[in-house]
């Protein structure tokens, strides 16, 4: 096999996602033929540094020797048991671990395969909960400008970007939004706990006008990925969860790409000390090797489902939920940050990258070079009509797989990245940006 005769086939066979087909006749694709660590090689014998984890899912490299055992391990007991009606192993360990890492009182796991598949869960189970509980009118959502959920049609009704969203519109239940914390739309001047007040003075003006037809605000703490790696304040956690109280609506945190460690926490609401009432992770949550999804509620939200009347319950379902596979690839994960200590190390790391991209962050054509955890973004001034698409192009002639969204590059690497891959990382893409 090679290069070529691969992307032609798979041109020919696969609709791939997130793509204009047509854009591949001028950039073709990348055939992968294996990876290891932070590595990925094509079956040409060049090699690309993984700089967004592969859509932001893998946390500790590629073909990770701790998670394949465990895989190893569980494909000779259990490949997969449906979980109506059944249990097994590792999904009670997995819920068990989950609620002691989340904030304490998400003592409650549901499970699916997407982070949108989660999505839709939690908004389901917020206005579920509400009928329940003799609140029949609490049908609405909120969410914030910018921010991302996934694309089925429950998630993207939540979701503020308009290259997803703007052809699908007919089809989606209107939703409201309210200003996005975003630090970059401060005032000159305004500091940045200053500004997630001024953001949270116009979520309360909203919840006090429609509070009796909301069952929940849902947004992603700290860091909305897909709407251009936006970061902004815990401030605005803190008030908007003690908004959602006072106006009786649930806070629904969707930390599918925040989630395990990503902004230098295990989850991002702890930066705020808050508690949301749903709690949705995906993504790094197997290490980047299988589809697995999880809602974590509290036990006042579960209370309100049980009973004897079946409709009461709630019957979503998928039919992989919980699958053993995935669930044990994900307790390997838990694993490898308790005895690696990741977190710490992380912090170490981090640092050392800010370090090395000094040069970056000062480049004449560079704005906003910003920070939390292991998440890196800048703007870049460019008068490129395609700079996404040529800025990606550029780094992978110089190892780096990056993907901008728009004029912004981000990277997001793999927490096993080591230190002079970084610095590698911080280098190339200062050449790469100095060549587009
Ligand atoms: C990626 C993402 C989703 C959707 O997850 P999928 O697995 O792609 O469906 C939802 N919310 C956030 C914040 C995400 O980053």
């Amino acid at each position: 096999m090679n290069n070529q005769k691969l992307l032609e086939r798979s041109l020919a066979a696969v609709w791939h996602p997130c793509t204009q087909m047509k854009a591949h006749e001028r950039h073709p694709l990348i055939p992968i033929a294996r990876g290891e660590g932070t590595w990925l090689y094509d079956y040409d014998g060049r090699r690309y540094l993984d700089a967004v984890s592969s859509w932001w899912v893998n946390l500790f490299g590629h073909c990770n020797s701790r998670i394949n055992g465990a895989l190893r391990d569980q494909l000779d007991r259990l490949e997969h048991i449906m979980l109506a009606g059944f249990t097994h192993e590792p999904v009670v360990a997995l819920s068990e671990r989950l609620s002691r890492l989340a904030p304490k009182g998400l003592g409650h796991c549901f499970y699916a395969s997407d982070g949108a598949a989660a999505v839709e869960i939690a908004l389901k189970m917020s206005f579920h909960y509400w009928r329940n509980t003799g609140a029949a009118d609490k049908t609405g959502f909120l969410c914030l400008a910018n921010g991302y959920h996934g694309e089925t049609l429950g998630a993207l009704s939540v979701t503020d970007v308009a290259l997803f969203k703007d052809t699908y519109a007919p089809l989606l239940r209107r939703n409201d939004t309210v200003p996005t914390p975003d630090g970059r739309l401060a005032e000159p001047g305004e500091s940045p706990p200053a500004f997630a007040e001024r953001c949270a003075a116009a979520l309360e003006a909203r919840l006090e006008r429609d509070h009796r037809q909301l069952a929940a605000l849902i947004l992603e703490p700290l860091v909305q990925g897909a709407g251009g790696m936006a970061m902004y304040h815990p401030r605005y956690l803190e008030l908007a969860r003690r908004l959602c109280d006072r106006y009786g609506i649930h806070l629904i945190a969707d930390e599918i790409a925040v989630g395990f460690g990503r902004t230098g926490t295990m989850f991002a609401c702890e930066q705020a000390a808050i508690r949301p009432d749903l709690l949705c992770l995906s993504k790094g949550i197997s290490g980047g090797y299988l589809p697995l999804s999880a809602v974590l509620a509290t036990d006042a939200i579960y209370a309100a489902f049980y009973g004897d009347d079946v409709a009461r319950g709630f019957l979503h379902s998928h039919s992989y939920t919980g699958n053993p596979l995935a669930c044990r690839a994900a307790l390997a994960v838990l694993d490898i940050f308790e005895e690696d200590d990741v977190l710490a190390v992380n912090r170490r790391k981090a640092a050392y990258l800010n370090e090395s991209c000094e040069p970056l962050a000062h480049h004449p054509r560079v704005r906003n070079f910003r920070n939390t955890g292991m998440i890196w973004a800048f703007e870049v001034d460019s008068d490129h009509p395609e700079f996404s698409r040529h800025f990606a192009a550029q780094a992978a002639q110089r190892e780096l797989l990056l993907r901008p969204m728009g004029k912004t590059v981000y990277f997001m690497p793999p927490y096993s990245i080591s230190e002079a891959e970084l610095e590698l990382l911080a280098r190339r893409t200062l050449e790469t940006l100095e060549a587009c």
